[in-house]
């Protein structure tokens, strides 16, 4: 769990452009932006996917949906839209095990997505 690199981002032993932190969400730029605006909002706890959530880690997952919604007003894109993406396993392509939501606006996105 040491070797997590966004744990060791949201205890502030990696570098990263943090946008949002409290005691339970931290927030930052995705370091391979694929669309103007792209943050990258996890839990402070290590959990590694939405498939890994125990009960009382919706509560968490809910703060981080509302860290989200907050920082899309803040990036101007809560009238022009935005996408939230959980990507989950292998088939969609996780990369990092340590649950993320990614918040993806400042352009018009396609559907289905790749
Ligand atoms: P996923 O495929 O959903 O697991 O996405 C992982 C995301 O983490 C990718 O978009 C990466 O660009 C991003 N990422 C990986 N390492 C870092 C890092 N050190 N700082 C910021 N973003 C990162
Ligand atoms: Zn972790």
């Amino acid at each position: 769990m040491t070797e997590c690199i966004f744990c060791k981002i949201a205890r502030g032993e990696m570098e990263a452009n943090i946008v949002h932190r409290d005691e339970d969400v931290v927030a930052f730029h995705d370091i391979n932006p694929q669309a103007p605006t792209h943050i990258l909002v996890i839990s402070r706890k290590h959990i590694p996917s939405i498939s890994d959530c125990a009960p009382e880690d919706f509560a968490v997952i809910a703060k981080v949906l509302a860290v989200c919604a907050k920082i899309a007003e803040r990036e101007s894109i809560r009238e022009s839209g935005y996408r939230l993406v959980l990507n989950t396993g292998v088939d969609a392509g996780q990369a990092v095990d340590h649950i993320h939501v990614h918040l993806l606006g400042g352009r018009e996105m396609a559907w289905p997505p790749g």
